[in-house]
């Protein structure tokens, strides 16, 4: 089997341009790496539609500014790509098939990447473990007992196990983040409205966001620049012109970092504590400038997102009736329609939220609970941008602990909650955050994440190569 997609995106792409191989022959690796895994990555692989893509590419000239020309990519089974199906993980969807593109597909399209398929998550985002998936979890290629985190878990997966290069996840309240720190990839969660969201399955419209995970930093600025920008169809979407590779390389030092005293207290495993101290140090001996800091209301965050999650989870999800998507069950009355639908249709975990939610939010509860909770949300917002005024970038673990065992979390919802503590400030804010592996723990992987202000992608692009460099990753 060749070995072509285990090289950077610069060098497939010198041989490309070389006409040293053709897109078919990286299309043929990933279904030979495909068939040759019991991941459980994919729900739907589009071999065909993979092999005559990579055929029409070879009537056009290889883009030479083109890094991503014939690249393939996987994308997440709540993005809608035209033809094929979009189930969310969920029995109600299992038979929907998209009929148009999301606007990040078409930016793929557009740039000439290859797309093979949709990816496993928890059904409709909702879970920190990909177990809530109507067609089973994908597995953590570090270990086959292990949950890949989640709800992104299998386009963390496809790219830990080597079958492509290139995904994209979704992240409300830390899905691309946590399970690129299981499995020891890269994620990024863009500022809020740098990606559209047309055609993403929506789960908490105020916190969903699009973002890149690849194999290394570089490749995820390279595939930001291509789905980043204003979007007609998409409101909260803002113009991008940036290359947000631009500042990697550069020297880090005279860097201002600060660290919430939070994200190193006993809510973290002292193990992971530990390993992200000792990367403290090397940024410290960097010339970085670290100082520890308390944050107002940033212990609030997890009780915040599941007010605000699922009073939006229940809302939006109100369209999948029968009526107009996916799954239909009889019934004499149009309510018994309903009923028996969506208690067919969609799972324990998701309906559990649609309860609480539309509790959260009926009559006076609304006012009582939601909009408290967004107005909390906003002084949130604004002590981490107090902390923005002095510190350039928040760093932190991505994750209270490594990946564990498969089935642990059950009957616990709230257990599945603590894994994203960390990560769901950047949602609550808007942020931009990066997950990038900083070490392992018994042979698990562990995430580091850095959070910066509004827009600064780049900057947290630049950190986190410099970073990776020194870990001994890749650079480019
Ligand atoms: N794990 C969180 C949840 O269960 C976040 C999910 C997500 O970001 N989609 O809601």
């Amino acid at each position: 089997m060749s070995k072509y997609l285990d090289l950077s995106i610069k060098e497939i792409h010198e041989l490309l341009v070389k006409h040293q191989i053709k897109p078919i022959d990286l299309v043929e690796e990933v279904i030979d790496r495909y068939n040759n895994n019991e991941l459980n990555a994919f729900i739907t692989m589009d071999i065909d539609g993979a092999r005559s893509r990579a055929k029409e590419l070879e009537e056009i000239e290889v883009e030479e500014d083109n890094l991503l020309f014939g690249i393939p990519i996987a994308i997440k089974d709540n993005i809608n790509v035209n033809g094929l199906k979009c189930t969310c993980a969920s029995h109600i969807l299992e038979n929907y098939e998209s009929v148009y593109d999301a606007s990040v597909v078409s930016l793929i399209k557009e740039k000439n990447m290859i797309i093979v398929g949709k990816t496993n998550m928890d059904e409709f985002a909702m879970g920190s473990t990909s177990e809530t998936s109507y067609f089973g979890p994908p597995i953590n290629p570090y270990n086959k007992n292990k949950v890949p985190g989640g709800s992104s878990g299998g386009s963390a997966v496809c790219i830990a196990g080597g079958i492509v290069p290139f995904s994209l996840g979704s992240d409300t309240g830390g899905s691309i983040r946590q399970p690129a720190s299981f499995t020891g990839i890269v994620g990024m969660k863009p500022t809020y409205g740098r990606v559209s969201r047309f055609g993403l399955i929506a789960f908490a419209s105020s916190l969903d966001q699009i973002g890149p995970m690849s194999r290394n930093v570089y490749e995820n600025a390279i595939l930001l620049n291509a789905i980043s920008g204003k979007d007609e169809k998409d409101l909260t979407s803002f113009k991008t012109n940036e290359d947000f590779t631009r500042m990697i390389g550069e020297d880090i030092r005279g860097m201002r970092i600060a660290v919430p005293k939070y994200f190193v207290s006993d809510i973290v495993s002292p193990e992971v504590v530990e390993i992200f101290n000792k990367n403290i140090e090397l940024l410290k001996q960097s010339g970085c400038i670290v100082d520890y800091v308390d944050i107002k209301f940033i212990e609030k965050a997890v009780v915040l997102y599941q007010i605000i999650a699922m009073g939006e989870a229940s809302s939006n999800l109100a369209r999948f009736d029968g009526v107009r998507y996916g799954l239909s069950e009889s019934g004499k009355t149009i309510d018994e329609m309903y009923k028996k639908t969506r208690t067919e249709g969609f799972g324990r975990e998701v309906k559990r939220r649609i309860m609480v939610g539309s509790l959260l939010l009926s009559g006076e509860n609304a006012k009582t609970y939601y909009n408290k909770a967004m107005a909390i949300r906003d002084d949130l917002k604004k002590s981490f941008e107090e902390i923005f005024k002095s510190y350039d970038l928040v760093l932190g673990p991505t994750s209270s602990r490594v990946a564990y065992d498969l089935n642990s979390n059950n009957d616990n919802p709230l257990s599945g909650f603590m894994d994203d503590i960390l990560v769901m400030h950047a949602n609550m804010g808007g942020f931009p955050a990066m997950s990038l592996p900083m070490g392992k723990i018994n042979e698990l992987p562990i995430g580091l994440q850095i959070m910066g202000p509004m827009y600064s992608e780049a900057t947290i692009y630049k950190l986190g190569s410099y970073l990776e460099s020194i870990l001994g990753g890749s650079n480019d």
